[in-house]
């Protein structure tokens, strides 16, 4: 599978001013969240200094000698550009703005399904804009806002902005912390020692030694200052609407997310897909690394041989295929090594986490055929995409996706599997099991009420009940 998340988020407020390390290391347990720009932003709650950059984490760090930077408070961000959009340095986040004598620095992960309308009020506000990035909107709408306290903020915010933000606000000498009401994105709060950590996902806090307290809750704004943490509600009532695709494919399978284990959650799905096995078959084989802890429930519950027919390199990176004019079979055996000692004959369930466009699914059955693969039963531990989302998750056009005008006899005919078998949404709920705090509009092209625009494209696309 191969979907671009849009962010990771790390902030900490520490007695200490030495946190630069600590944000770094923070940070680059979320480098899967995002690989094209990240940032660092660090404050001693009176100056601000800032350096982000296209590149990845590390990259970036050393660049802007980041370690040398001082004070108590400080984000850090990862990010992903989003789609049709091209690396741009100056959509590279935090973004800071002074205002009233404070500096603010905001980081953010999701995506405003408004955007455009923001943007287009904010111009004609006469703003002004360095970037072509929603996240300058969400910090000049907050900083905008009426309201003394960050929750009167965020209360004229959240009437005005639809779609998903987790966020990360510096605020003079306070941390904030806030998300939006239906939860769409992950962020957790975190202790280490006296310091107060917030991150998009608890491996992180596991990175730095640090103790998991809770997730923020959606509607939920954290103020960290000298006085300790305060908590605040914000914004209209929403049901939860937890990103599901975190847990099949974002987040790192050693998080905790939305109350569940990712890695296990994996696996349940993996097992849930083997009890629907219909074929005799005789090696289970993951998609490496996403489809690996479905396929290990999948064929547990078989009770078949799991076996590595594909090892993927770790030599190689987009940067170094893409621009070879190599077909898409060549540039998935670039980046898969199959064993032919493993394939050979064999019948076998390609079990991966999830199809988007299908043409890497393609190209690997073609593979797996061409190293000697007797058949392939093609295995997806979760639901036919069939929409695009709005809430920060980079997905093609729905014309793109290959579930969203095929029967799944198309699907397996345009594969070349011997066939293909998915999870249906109630199983992916089952597995879920607080299935109504999740969302799941990519599976269904039903959006929650209120989280798009009344005239967005998406809406004319809705599914018959
Ligand atoms: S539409 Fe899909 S990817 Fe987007 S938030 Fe909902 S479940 Fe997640």
């Amino acid at each position: 599978m191969k979907l671009k998340d849009e962010c990771g988020l790390f902030g900490i407020y520490s007695r200490s001013s030495e946190i630069a390390e600590v944000l770094h290391l923070g940070l680059f347990a979320l480098q899967h969240r995002g690989q094209e720009a990240a940032g660092f932003a660090l404050s001693d709650g009176r100056e601000l200094r800032c350096y982000k950059d296209l590149g990845l984490i590390q990259d970036v760090y050393a660049k802007g000698n980041v370690r040398l930077f001082k004070g108590q408070i400080g984000i850090a961000h990862t990010r992903y550009s989003t789609q049709g959009e091209s690396a741009r340095p100056e959509n590279a986040q935090p973004f800071i703005l002074r205002r009233a004598g404070r500096w603010l620095a905001l980081a953010h992960n999701g995506n405003l399904s408004n955007a455009t309308q923001l943007r287009e009020e904010l111009l004609s506000d006469g703003v002004y804009f360095n970037s072509t990035s929603d996240t300058e909107s969400l910090l000049h709408l907050y900083a905008r806002a009426l309201g003394k306290s960050p929750a009167e903020k965020l209360n004229a915010l959240a009437a005005k902005v639809l779609g998903a933000y987790s966020a990360l606000l510096i605020d003079g000498d306070r941390l904030i912390a806030f998300r939006d009401p239906f939860g769409f994105r992950p962020l957790v709060l975190g202790r280490r020692n006296e310091d107060w950590i917030v991150t998009s996902e608890t491996a992180a806090l596991d990175m730095v030694g640090a103790e998991c307290v809770r997730e923020i809750e959606p509607g939920e704004v954290i103020i960290i200052d000298r006085e300790g943490l305060h908590s605040q509600r914000f914004g209209p009532q929403r049901p939860r609407r937890h990103c599901v695709f975190e847990l099949i494919y974002f987040a790192r399978p050693d998080s905790r997310l939305f109350g569940h284990n990712v890695y296990e959650f994996r696996k349940a799905c993996g097992d849930l897909l083997a009890q629907k096995e219909t074929h005799e078959i005789d090696i289970v084989v993951p998609v490496p690394d996403s489809g690996l802890p479905a396929a290990l429930g999948y064929s547990r519950r078989l009770n078949k041989p799991l076996e590595f027919g594909l090892i993927r390199s770790h030599y190689i990176g987009r940067s170094f295929i893409e621009p070879y004019q190599a077909s898409r079979v060549h540039k998935v055996r670039m980046k898969l090594l199959p064993l032919r000692e493993v394939l050979q004959d064999r019948c076998i369930a390609l079990v991966d986490d999830s199809i988007v466009r299908g043409t890497t699914s393609r190209a690997i059955v073609h593979v797996l055929r061409e190293f000697g693969a007797r058949e392939v039963h093609l295995r997806i531990a979760s639901p036919p995409i069939v929409a695009p989302c709005y809430f920060g998750i980079d997905m093609p056009t729905r014309e793109e996706l290959v579930a969203s005008t095929r029967t799944i006899p198309e699907i397996t005919r345009f594969m070349g599997a011997d066939s293909v078998i998915y999870l249906t949404v109630e199983e992916l709920q089952y597995c879920a099991k607080d299935s109504e705090n999740f969302c799941t509009s990519c599976f269904t092209a039903r959006y929650p009420e209120e989280s798009l625009p009344s005239e967005h494209p998406a809406l004319e696309y809705l599914l018959p009940k």
